[in-house]
Parts: structure tokens; C-alpha cells; sequence
């Protein structure tokens, strides 16, 4: 039986895109050679590079307005570091909404003066600070979008002259909003648009080549951007993957459509969350994460019975992050409405045997 995969990453991918990756593991388009065995510069995979690329910067609707779309390694944990060290000469601001974050500042930290300009670190991050203001003098400010672990998410970016860099590893493709506010923004594919092994960079060209220090050629973007993001071996698999996914969103209608089914998804979860006493929200109800909904058990001795439920319904990855506790639902966009339906229906079921 398949199961519900609330899994907040690695992360439910949409079937019709496994199926097709999995064929072109085999082989690829009737060539006769597997997509893991063929040159990165043959014709065919080139291809698919520049349409994974093409297609993040129209789905963003970035097209033709400066950027460009890189498919690199190291997980955006690599890209904590690559931020500071090609943006970094001075002065950067973080705002510290949780684990990500602040791995994210320890490493800018090696590179300059790092200003934590608001953090929400006292409660446990169950919340997204607001109203901070933002020193003028900073290279950039760097935000997470989505807070994965805590099931917190930015509604309202602030307005700043500043360059904005945005880490939306979990909620990138997943919202409408102006893509055009922000200098740099990075993603981890295995959230929300492929496999690990590869992470969507987007970068507004203009921002780049204004540090003084030198940049190893494969730390800098410039490097990347210059070779059309093939400076070395890419991670054909992933891209070729992310490729699918994002052809997938495409045909769907879009981050508009796609918007639409996460909103439905989390209003289900989060009024059950709310209707029902067995559960209680950890984060604030104002900043509740469309991707990621964390949650409690408010009885103790029924999570035995929920987790066995669960279990029996084909419900997988809800355990909450050690930091939390609880429970998380990550519902990504490859995730089915239903699955959220039958979660939602054994939290009802549980409250009637309670
Ligand atoms: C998962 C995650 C990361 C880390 O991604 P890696 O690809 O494992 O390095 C960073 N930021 C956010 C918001 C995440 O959810």
C-alpha cells in the first residue's frame, strides 16, 4: 500500500514523477543510455539543464529581469557559507527564527560582523518576530522563509532598499509572492522540488562581484553563472528530477494552482488542530507555516493509541523534530489533499474514543 507521506524531507515527490525517473535511470528517452551514465555535456542532458533553469526562473516569474538560476551541491547548508562569502564585506543583518537560521549566522559569522537584528529564540521560535528595524548600513538581510522544525513561515517580507537573501528551502514553488523583492534566494531541492544531491540558487546578477576578498572558483557565483551551471560534473539525477517536478507545477497551472491546494490542505489540518481538544498548535496562529503543521498531543496517555492509528492508516513522518516534540505534518505540494484527510479523520476519531 502507498503511504500518507508527511515526511519533511526528504519529501513526497509526485508519482507521475518518480515514474519518470525512474525509467531514465533505465534509459533515457528511447537513447539507449541510462540519465546516470551519459555525458553532462551531451546534448540531451544540456537540455535538460537549461530547462530545469529556465523553468525555476518562469515559475518564479523571474524571467528576463537580471537573474539566474543556478542547480548546485552541497545543500543549502553549503549555501550559508557561499552567501556570506560572496555578499559579506562589511556588515550583515540575520533574523533568527530557528535552527536554520542560526546555522546560517554561525557561518556568516567567519566573514564579518553579523547583527541579529530580531529573533524569536525565547519561545522556542513558535513565532516570527515583526516590527524590527533594519540597520541601513547592512550588505544584505537574510530571512527563512519557512521554518521547517518549528512550522513557523514569513507572511509579510519586510520593505527594504537592503538586499534581501531568503533561504526558502521548505516553501520555495509552494506560494505566490514577488520573487522580484529579493537578491538571492536558495532552496535545498529535497523539500519541495526533487531529490537531495542538489540546491536551487537564484540570484540577481547586479548583486554579485562587489566583495573584496578572493572567492574560490567553486564557492563563487559568478563561476557558476558564467558556465551556465555546469562548471563541474552536475548532479544529473536531481536536476534531471527537479526538472520533472517543475514541469509537473507547470502543467498544473503554476504556483497559483499549487497555492490554492496547500491553502486547503493546512486549513483542514489547523481547524482540526484547533476544533479538537486532543491536539494543540505549538506555533502562533498568525504565523502557522502553510508547509509544515506542528502540533500536540494535549493527553498524554492517547499517544499510543493516535501513533497505532496512525500507523494502521499508512501515516508516515509525523514524529515532530527532537527541538519540538509532538507531532509535525509536512505537506509539501506533491502531497494529496486526501492524505490530509485521512490524518484529519483519525485526529476526529481519536478525540470520539478520548
Ligand atoms: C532542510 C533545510 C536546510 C538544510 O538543507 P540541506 O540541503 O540538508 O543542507 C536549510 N534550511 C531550511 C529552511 C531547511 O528546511
Amino acid at each position: 500500500m502507498k503511504k500518507h507521506n508527511f515526511s519533511a524531507g526528504p519529501c513526497i515527490l509526485p508519482e507521475v514523477v518518480m515514474k519518470q525517473a525512474a525509467k531514465a535511470v533505465v534509459e533515457l528517452d528511447g537513447s539507449g543510455l541510462s540519465l546516470i551514465e551519459i555525458s553532462h555535456r551531451s546534448k540531451a542532458f544540456v537540455a535538460i539543464m537549461e530547462k530545469a533553469r529556465a523553468l525555476a526562473l518562469e515559475l518564479l516569474g523571474l524571467e528576463g529581469k537580471g537573474y539566474s538560476a543556478l542547480f548546485l551541491q552541497g545543500g543549502a547548508s553549503s549555501q550559508f557559507l557561499n552567501v556570506a562569502y560572496n555578499l559579506l564585506e562589511k556588515r550583515a543583518g540575520y533574523v533568527n527564527t530557528g535552527t536554520w537560521s542560526l546555522k546560517a549566522i554561525k557561518e556568516a559569522r567567519l566573514f564579518g560582523e553579523v547583527v541579529e537584528i530580531a529573533s524569536s529564540q525565547e519561545d522556542n521560535f513558535n513565532y516570527i518576530p515583526k516590527g524590527y528595524t533594519i540597520p541601513e548600513d547592512l550588505d544584505y538581510l537574510h530571512l527563512t522563509s519557512n521554518n521547517t522544525i518549528f512550522g513557523t513561515q514569513i507572511k509579510n517580507f519586510p520593505e527594504t532598499d537592503i538586499p534581501l537573501v531568503c533561504d526558502m528551502s521548505s516553501d520555495i514553488f509552494s506560494r505566490q509572492l514577488d520573487f522580484s523583492k529579493f537578491d538571492l534566494i536558495y532552496a535545498g531541492a529535497q523539500k519541495n522540488m526533487g531529490p537531495a544531491g542538489t540546491t536551487l540558487i537564484v540570484v540577481k546578477d547586479a548583486i554579485l562581484g562587489k566583495v573584496s576578498r578572493k572567492i574560490p572558483s567553486m564557492l563563487d557565483y559568478q563561476t557558476h553563472i558564467g558556465k551556465d551551471s555546469m562548471f563541474n560534473t552536475p548532479p544529473v539525477f536531481a536536476v534531471y528530477t527537479s526538472m520533472l517536478t517543475l514541469q509537473w507545477l507547470k502543467d498544473l497551472g503554476g504556483i497559483a494552482a499549487i497555492e490554492e491546494i496547500n491553502e486547503k490542505k493546512a486549513k483542514l489540518i489547523y481547524s482540526e488542530i484547533d476544533l479538537n481538544p486532543v491536539f494543540s498548535g505549538f506555533a502562533k496562529k498568525e504565523d502557522r507555516s502553510f508547509m509544515n503543521a506542528t502540533f500536540n498531543i494535549t493527553d498524554d496517555t492517547l499517544k499510543e493509541v493516535f501513533d497505532e492509528m496512525c500507523k494502521e492508516a499508512g501515516i508516515n513522518g509525523i514524529n515532530g523534530h527532537r527541538s519540538v516534540g509532538g507531532y509535525r505534518a509536512s505537506m509539501y505540494n506533491a502531497l494529496p489533499l486526501e492524505s490530509v484527510g485521512v490524518l484529519v479523520d483519525i485526529m476526529s476519531e481519536l478525540e470520539r474514543k478520548g
